[in-house]
């Protein structure tokens, strides 16, 4: 059932599920043997990365990290470090896991932050990509979906803290936004 602000669903919980799994499929390939520390970037990609980790078949450590640029629909195009990991991630095999990259500007910086602390190797999955909205390039390892540059919410993804919760990923009305910015 679709929820009464969302325009459209692009992309349904069976769509998602099979994906999900075939990206853990892939990333047990790759880092068969080794010992990676995903990096989940909060608070949007937790839903993403709880799904994916049941389709890891190597020891799975896990660490966050929270950044802000995002004021409701709009990126601010400065981000800030929230929150900090916890573990050190010297000589380690780094697998950031994102909802989302859009501008490209909150991985960029990311990943040059995260590169300063000396990781062993450092990639980069997302569930979703808005290909054409991008500012600042940025390589992506691992893609679930490219999707158009519309706002989408659902499966982890927020507008103000809500939808997180709905088992797709759909596009939110206007309305629905333009409402609460007048
Ligand atoms: P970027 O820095 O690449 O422009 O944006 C990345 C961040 O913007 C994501 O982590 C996410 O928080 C937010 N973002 C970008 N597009 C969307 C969207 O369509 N929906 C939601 N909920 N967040 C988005």
């Amino acid at each position: 059932m679709k929820h009464s602000d969302i325009s459209e669903i692009l992309l349904t919980k069976t769509e998602i599920k099979n994906r999900v799994a075939r990206l853990g499929e892939k990333i047990s390939q790759d880092y068969k043997d080794k010992k990676p520390i995903l990096i989940s970037v909060l608070k949007g990609s937790v839903v993403f990365l709880s799904d994916l980790i049941r389709h890891l078949n190597f020891p799975v450590i896990l660490d966050f990290i929270s950044l802000s640029s995002y004021t409701s629909t709009q990126s601010s195009g400065v981000v800030r470090l929230i929150m900090d990991l916890r573990e050190s991630i010297v000589g380690k095999d780094v697998l950031i896991i994102e909802d989302i990259v859009d501008t490209g500007l909150t991985l960029s910086y990311l990943k040059r932050n995260l590169m300063t602390r000396n990781p062993k190797s450092l990639k980069i999955c997302v569930l979703l990509d808005k290909k054409e909205c991008r500012k600042k390039p940025i390589k992506i390892d691992y893609t679930g979906f490219v999707i158009p540059n519309k706002f989408c919410v659902g499966y982890g993804l927020d507008w103000n803290q809500l939808y997180r919760n709905l088992p797709y990923i759909g596009i939110l009305k206007p309305s629905v936004y333009r409402r609460r910015e007048r």
